[in-house]
């Protein structure tokens, strides 16, 4: 087991490979958890840019009535907004914290979501092409092989369903914004939070959705401007993009 391979907090459920999953990846999160649903905190960016995705989402998906994983749910900011649209959510992650946070916060939403620790690999075995909608958000970066993450995603969405993705790009305006400008400089997120080598461009994104069998329906950018703090999507993907992808029938 390498230093990015190593098992993080208790993993109850079975895992018999080894986990693709970074521990202090998942604990930098778990510290965190309690902040979850203070819009003000650290998770500020997530909640801004959540109505932005869950229209995209809706959108291409039209989430009423659809079964629908998210994968690396965290404390359920978008889970919870595709449970309000209409969708039978299920969420997973590694983080304990996290995942009690997320439950916890059912109660005061009164929305249901089921949430579950299981690594997106194993669920794709257990239950293969039975989600219509997968989502993936702000994920991809902080695990050690994305592209075991996005063949789960696919193998775990039916045939003719909608396979959602966003990350970071690679790029030098990348590095200064999200990782000088955001950490260092305005102090949005805590440092540490991104590893910029870890960041994926689109065009690397798109060969591994291509590579699981998944094509790409469209690509946009969310862009930030920190004077009028609104955050747009748009065709500027140099820095944070989402793309739609869909699984042919
Ligand atoms: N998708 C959520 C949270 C993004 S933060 C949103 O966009 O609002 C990244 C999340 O990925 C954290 O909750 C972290 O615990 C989770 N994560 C990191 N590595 C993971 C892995 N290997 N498997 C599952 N979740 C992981």
């Amino acid at each position: 087991m390498t230093e990015h391979q190593a098992q993080p907090e208790n993993t109850t459920e079975n895992t018999e490979h080894v986990l693709n999953a970074d521990a202090t990846e998942i604990a930098k999160f778990a510290a965190l958890a309690h902040k979850w649903w203070d819009k003000t905190s650290e998770f500020k960016p997530l909640h801004d840019i959540n109505p932005l995705r869950l229209g995209f989402i809706d959108e291409y998906a039209g989430l009423t009535g659809k079964k629908v994983l998210d994968v690396g749910c965290g404390g359920g900011i978008l889970a919870e907004g595709m449970a309000a649209s209409g969708a039978q959510v299920t969420g997973i992650d590694l983080a304990d914290k996290s995942l009690k946070i997320a439950k916890l916060h059912l109660h005061e939403s009164g929305l249901s979501v089921e949430y579950r620790k299981v690594p997106v690999e194993d669920l794709a075995a257990e239950a293969p092409a039975s989600f219509d909608v997968v989502t993936c958000m702000e994920m991809l970066e902080h695990v050690p092989s994305p592209a075991s993450v996005i063949e789960a995603c696919a193998r775990l969405c039916k045939p003719g369903g909608w396979v959602f993705f966003s990350t970071l790009n690679r790029n030098a305006k990348s590095y200064a914004l999200a990782v000088l400008g955001a950490e260092y400089i305005m102090g949005m997120l805590p440092r540490g939070t991104h590893d910029y080598a870890r960041f994926i461009k689109p065009s690397e994104l798109g060969r591994m959705t291509r590579t699981s069998g998944l094509d790409t329906v469209t690509l946009t950018g969310m862009t930030y401007n920190p004077l009028s703090k609104v955050y747009k999507l748009g065709a500027d993907t140099d820095v944070n993009y989402m793309v739609a992808c869909r699984k042919p029938l």
